[in-house]
């Protein structure tokens, strides 16, 4: 039997839509994109939502749309992909890390507010595998300091705790569409917020600050555009949204098949001694992006190899940011500063989890993990 790490849902449906999409005249930012934007922000139940290209570019163009840059200071956690940190690099800001809560993985809480100078502007935090961050306590820190809360919510367009969804207590909330995620268009991403000015701000810093798209210029009345800003070229396009629709209508239905999975898991391997993995709070729900287990740091590259030798595709999310070499090299970073972000990182593998999994494939999985601990 051979499990692969991750295999997408894109069906019929999403390539007849695209097809749609590219007999017709307009493959760029157009009505797609405006349709994929307002069904997106009616499931995250939020005013605006911004299409773009990565979540990458989303929480980069979230910082900038706030005028963080050179001699500011954004809190986050080093238990996250390296776009998290570096989307603050480069702004121009430097990423502060705390440490995690050894539960969740989440950034601890308790960290932030010590962590806090007369140069910090923003909290970024990461809503990790899926289950949010306290984001209550989060925002009432950010509210006493007159902090900005950018949400890293690559892993948790699904999830809510204690009824809050991303974007309803941050300024943004940015989701990811990479081609591993939850819903994908190989590549791509969103910005979610409450705030119209931002989101105004936001349409136009991911295309050059114009103040009119191609969309406007060419279905209308012809209209000049002016540069108000300096922006990027970030915009997702109609391709990428006429992919998305359909698996934004799947969603939930998606979700129900990851949890059953989850749940398969949890179940085999809460007897198994020298296996432990994050737990999901009871005031949460987890929008159960990874599933991953911790096992013993000696043993665990040992047990990455094992599995693969027996054909099932494995990952390890995350390695620690500040001890990537770059962040090592002009920050000074050693290891043991953030001991549990980097026992995480020792411990850890990311299993199979998709809806595509056959009950079969998890039972295998799950034998071969048994197997390769004992
Ligand atoms: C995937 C991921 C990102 C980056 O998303 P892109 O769309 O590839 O830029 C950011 N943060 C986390 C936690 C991720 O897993």
């Amino acid at each position: 039997m051979k499990v692969e790490f991750f295999r997408h849902n894109i069906g019929q449906e999403e390539i007849n839509k695209v097809a749609e999409v590219l007999s017709s005249i307009f493959l760029t930012t157009g009505d797609v994109v405006q349709e994929f934007e307002e069904k997106f922000s009616k499931y995250i139940k939020c005013k605006h939502s911004i299409g773009v290209t990565s979540c990458t570019a989303a929480m980069y163009l979230s910082l900038l749309a706030h005028n963080i840059g050179p001699g500011d200071e954004v809190i986050t956690t080093p238990m996250s992909f390296i776009a998290t940190a570096n989307s603050i690099l480069h702004t121009g800001a430097k990423p502060v890390f705390v440490d995690v809560e050894s539960e969740t993985g989440n950034i601890n809480e308790e960290l932030i507010e010590p962590a806090i100078t007369d140069k910090t502007k923003a909290i970024l935090p990461v809503h990790l595998y899926g289950q949010m961050c306290d984001i209550k306590k989060i925002k009432n820190i950010a509210a006493k300091y007159g902090l900005l809360v950018v949400e890293d919510a690559a892993h948790c367009i699904e999830g809510e705790r204690e009824g809050i969804k991303p974007a309803q207590l941050s300024d943004t909330a940015c989701f990811s569409f990479y081609a591993t995620k939850n819903i994908t268009s190989g590549e791509g991403g969103a910005i979610s917020t409450n705030n119209e000015k931002i989101a105004n701000k936001l349409r136009q810093l991911r295309l050059h600050g114009m103040t009119k798209g191609a969309a406007e210029r060419y279905t209308k009345k012809y209209q000049h555009y002016d540069m108000e800003l300096l922006g990027w070229k970030f915009n997702m396009d109609n391709i990428q949204a006429g992919l998305l629709l359909n698996q934004l209508y799947l969603i939930e239905k998606q979700l129900k098949r990851r949890e059953q999975i989850w749940k398969m898991y949890e179940e085999a391997f809460s007897e198994v001694t020298g296996v432990d993995y994050p737990k999901i709070l009871p005031n949460s729900r987890s929008a159960r992006h990874l599933f991953t287990i911790w096992l013993d740091p000696k043993k665990r590259n040992e047990i990455i190899f094992k599995l693969q030798d027996q054909r099932i595709g494995v990952a390890v999310n995350f390695r620690p940011i500040h001890l990537m070499k770059y962040y090592r090299k002009n920050f000074g970073y050693k290891k043991g500063v953030f001991p549990l972000a980097e026992k995480i990182g020792a411990s850890t593998i990311t299993l199979p989890l998709y809806p595509k999994l056959t009950d079969e494939e998890v039972e295998y999985v799950i034998r071969v993990v048994k197997r390769a601990i004992s």
